[in-house]
């Protein structure tokens, strides 16, 4: 059995990694996502083609097993940072066939976010757009925080954040939910980003 060793030269074979990802399990987050950044860093390195890391997470997306639900954010996040036009075809078919879970992001959404990615790097288009659309997570979007500011009776956090690609500023709206936070992205003012439908409630130094 393949263990998640830090160093060791990855198996190439997607068939064969996603079991590796499976056998990560059961301590949950840990194995398992310890496993995906030592791919990532062997992608970084050149040892190991981003199309093969959205290969694996197709592949457990066709897969879904009952014990699978953290592993779709690994898998999602490949998807969305290595997919190319030919995942995008099974992805839209696989899309509504997925269940929905209870506390955490929904597959659904997380997959459709996916989609959007591979579409908008296949036209050169900046992520932050994605990002924007589908609510995405601040944290790992690319964007700095140029200002923050904390409503303390409602518990909404407002960013001014720039991405740090395209230089396109967002107010992105944060809120606590029972199980994780949801956020309202609205470009701002001289931002070269596309407003979105729908803007944040509030946005207390948005220019
Ligand atoms: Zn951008």
């Amino acid at each position: 059995m393949t263990k998640p060793t830090d160093g060791a030269a990855p198996p190439a074979d997607p068939t064969a990694m996603l079991v590796a990802l499976r056998a990560a399990a059961p301590a949950p987050a840990d194995g398992q996502s310890a496993l995906v950044r030592s791919w990532q860093a062997a992608h970084a390195a050149g040892q190991l083609s981003g199309a093969t890391l959205a290969d694996v997470a197709l592949l457990l997306l066709q897969t879904l097993r009952e014990d699978d639900d953290i592993l779709d954010m690994a898998a999602t996040d490949l998807l969305r940072l290595h997919g190319e036009a030919r995942h995008l075809a099974p992805l839209r078919q696989l899309r509504p066939t997925l269940r929905p879970r209870g506390g955490f992001r929904d597959w659904r959404i997380e997959v459709a976010r996916a989609i959007s990615a591979i579409e908008a790097r296949i036209e050169g288009r900046c992520s932050c757009t994605v990002d924007a659309r589908h609510g995405a997570p601040l944290a790992p979007s690319g964007c700095e925080i140029e200002a923050e500011h904390v409503d303390v009776d409602l518990y909404i956090v407002t960013y001014q954040v720039r991405c740090g690609q395209c230089g396109s500023r967002w107010s992105v709206t944060e809120r606590h939910g029972y199980h994780y936070p949801s956020y309202d992205w609205a470009a701002l003012a001289g931002s070269s980003g596309p407003v979105p439908g729908g803007a944040g409630r509030s946005s207390p130094s948005a220019a």
